[in-house]
């Protein structure tokens, strides 16, 4: 089965046409991507309320950190698995459009007029991502500071963007929309040589990340608001349950349609809830309408503890894996029993027409 993954410019396909890609090399990078994980956890954020310059205070911190990979890392990682002579990397082609063929297979156009037939495709082409608040953690031995700035119109609603969506800007831009706040804030803000502006864009909730043979993952699928620093998690646990599911020896062309709709079926709800959550998170650390629910410092601090209680469980991604494992077999089950019939999909609750793999 041929794959093509359309990701930062870069196309993998199989080396021979219609069977090579390996699914369990995507597998292999996400969970090395987990393993280098682990290695590095660092302490929970503190949380400080910082908007006047005197009387500042923490007021809760979150158990346990995130684990970071570096993003140099992780590419690292993903590039010398794909690089295994079984998958072609292509930089530069840029995707204009696909045609699906009678046969069921792909047809994806490049812009340099290249053309290429892939099995399946998946879709992760991204997005580009609410009062003000100040992050930072450490990348190597770098302090990168992410400050945040939310804007909402009286009714509550981030108001259309019209500028250009990435920018580089004078580093004092940032410190000036900050003074005021406590004076080591301030001084912190001063350090930067270099900054850029980033508009946050999001994707609104999806009806389907999957149809027939192509489906979205990533911030192409769920773009979320970055307060949980979650948005390219949620895209690795997307990659990791397609190309487990995708990786079934028992999967052919012909069941890729049923193995998407499953990804849908696990994926979209829980990356949805995160993504409603990070917008939560966001309003506030922003102290955003904590005034209309009448709660205290430690208050917010517990809510924001809690929304986090869930990433502090182990295995979540594999509880989701054994979800859709479950859900294939069964899907394979009911075709071999019945070959002519529709397929009822789980969750569902109606009967869809799918193209059954026999023999
Ligand atoms: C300020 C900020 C802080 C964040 N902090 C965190 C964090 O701490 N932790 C975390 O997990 N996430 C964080 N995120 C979110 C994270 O950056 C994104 O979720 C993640 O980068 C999405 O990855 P992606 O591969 O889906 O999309 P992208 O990173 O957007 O990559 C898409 C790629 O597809 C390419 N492309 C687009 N169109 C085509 C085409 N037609 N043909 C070929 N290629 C194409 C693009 O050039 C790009 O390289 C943050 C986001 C922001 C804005």
């Amino acid at each position: 089965m041929s794959c093509v993954l359309l990701k930062a410019y870069d196309v993998l396909h199989g080396q021979k046409a219609r069977t090579a890609i390996s699914f369990e090399d995507v597998a292999a990078v996400v969970n090395e991507y987990l393993l280098a994980a682990n290695s590095t956890p660092v302490r929970g954020p503190v949380l400080r309320k910082s908007d006047t310059p005197s009387g500042g205070t923490d007021f809760s911190q979150i158990p346990h950190g995130p684990r970071l990979v570096p993003r140099d890392a992780l590419l690292d990682i993903l590039h010398t698995h794909a690089d295994t002579g079984r998958c072609h990397i292509k930089t530069n082609k840029k995707m204009k459009s696909y045609i699906q063929e009678d046969s069921g297979s792909l047809t994806l156009l490049f812009e340099d007029g290249s053309d290429f037939t892939a099995d399946v495709l998946i879709g992760a082409d991204g997005w580009c991502g609410k009062g003000r608040h100040v992050t930072s953690n450490t990348v190597r031995d770098d302090i990168q500071m992410t400050a945040y700035d939310n804007v909402f119109d009286a009714d509550g609603v981030a108001p259309p963007f019209d500028g250009p969506w990435v920018a580089e800007v004078p580093s004092s831009q940032i410190a000036e929309r900050f003074a005021g706040w406590e004076p080591d804030l301030v001084d912190l803000l001063q350090v930067p040589t270099a900054a850029s502006r980033w508009a946050v864009h999001v994707v609104h909730p999806l009806p389907t990340f999957a149809t027939d043979r192509v489906c979205l993952i990533g911030d192409a699928a769920h773009a979320m608001t970055p307060h949980q620093g979650l948005g390219g998690g949620q895209g690795v646990e997307d990659a990791y349950i397609l190309a487990r599911l995708l990786g079934r020896p028992e999967m052919t062309a012909s069941d890729v349609p049923q193995a998407l709709k499953i990804y849908d079926t696990v994926r979209r709800p829980a990356s949805q809830t995160v993504s409603r959550q990070s917008l939560v998170n966001g309003l506030t650390y922003g102290f955003f309408g904590v005034e209309a629910k009448a709660l205290s410092l430690p208050e917010i601090g517990e809510e924001l503890v809690e929304s986090c209680r869930w990433l502090l469980q182990d295995r979540g991604a594999e509880k989701e894996w054994l979800k859709a494992k479950s859900a294939l077999a069964a899907a394979l089950e009911r075709c071999k029993d019945d070959p002519a019939s529709p397929n009822l999909l789980p969750g569902t609750g109606h009967r869809e027409a799918t193209v059954c793999h026999h023999g």
